[in-house]
C-alpha cells in the first residue's frame, strides 16, 4: 500500500489533458491500488491519476464506502456521455486537490461510460445519481479541468479569492 501526495490546485499539472493508458501498461495495477489507498486515506470518493501527478487517463471512485460499505470502481481510458434521458442538476461538489472549498456544478444527472475494468475487459455502464456526478467530476481532471471551471466568471474570481486568501 502507498499513500501518495495529492497534487492540489494550481498546480500546473492539474490543467494539462492526461494520455491514454497502454495496454501492456506494467504499472497498472499498482498504480491502482496507489490511487485507492490515498483516495481512502484523504477521505474522498473519487481521484484521479493526476491528482497524484501520473498524467494518464485513469480514475477510481467509490461514493459509498463512508456509509454503506465499500464499491471500489476503477475506469481506464473512459468516455463519458450523456445519457439520453438525462436532465441537468445542481450539487455540491468537493476536490482533494482544492480542500476546504466545495462550490456548486450542473451536471447532467445520468451518463453512459465505456471504460476498460481492471481485468481487461471493455464494457458500457450507465450510471446516475451521485456515482454520474463523481464520475463527470473525475473525467474533468482527465481533460485538465477542475470545478472552478464549471463557475461564472464573477463566482470564479470570489472563489479563487476565498482559496488564496
Ligand atoms: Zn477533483
Amino acid at each position: 500500500m502507498s499513500v501518495r501526495d495529492i497534487l492540489l490546485w494550481p498546480d500546473p499539472r492539474l490543467s494539462q489533458v492526461c494520455a491514454p493508458v497502454a495496454d501492456d501498461d506494467p504499472g497498472l495495477a499498482q498504480l491502482i491500488e496507489d490511487l485507492f489507498d490515498t483516495m481512502y486515506a484523504a477521505m474522498g470518493r473519487g481521484l484521479a491519476a493526476p491528482q497524484i501527478g501520473v498524467m494518464q487517463r485513469i480514475f477510481v471512485v467509490d461514493v459509498t464506502w463512508k456509509e454503506a460499505g465499500r464499491t471500489p470502481m476503477a475506469f481506464i481510458n473512459p468516455g463519458v456521455a450523456v445519457a439520453p434521458d438525462a436532465g441537468r442538476v445542481v450539487g455540491d461538489e468537493q476536490c482533494l486537490s482544492i480542500p476546504g472549498l466545495p462550490m456548486q456544478v450542473e451536471r447532467p444527472d445520468q451518463v453512459l461510460v465505456h471504460y476498460r475494468t481492471p481485468d481487461g475487459r471493455d464494457v458500457t455502464r450507465h450510471f446516475g445519481g451521485n456515482e454520474a456526478r463523481c464520475i463527470q467530476h473525475e473525467m474533468d481532471h482527465l481533460e485538465g479541468r477542475v470545478i472552478f471551471d464549471h463557475q461564472p466568471q464573477d463566482r470564479r474570481a470570489r472563489l479563487e479569492a476565498a482559496y488564496g486568501g
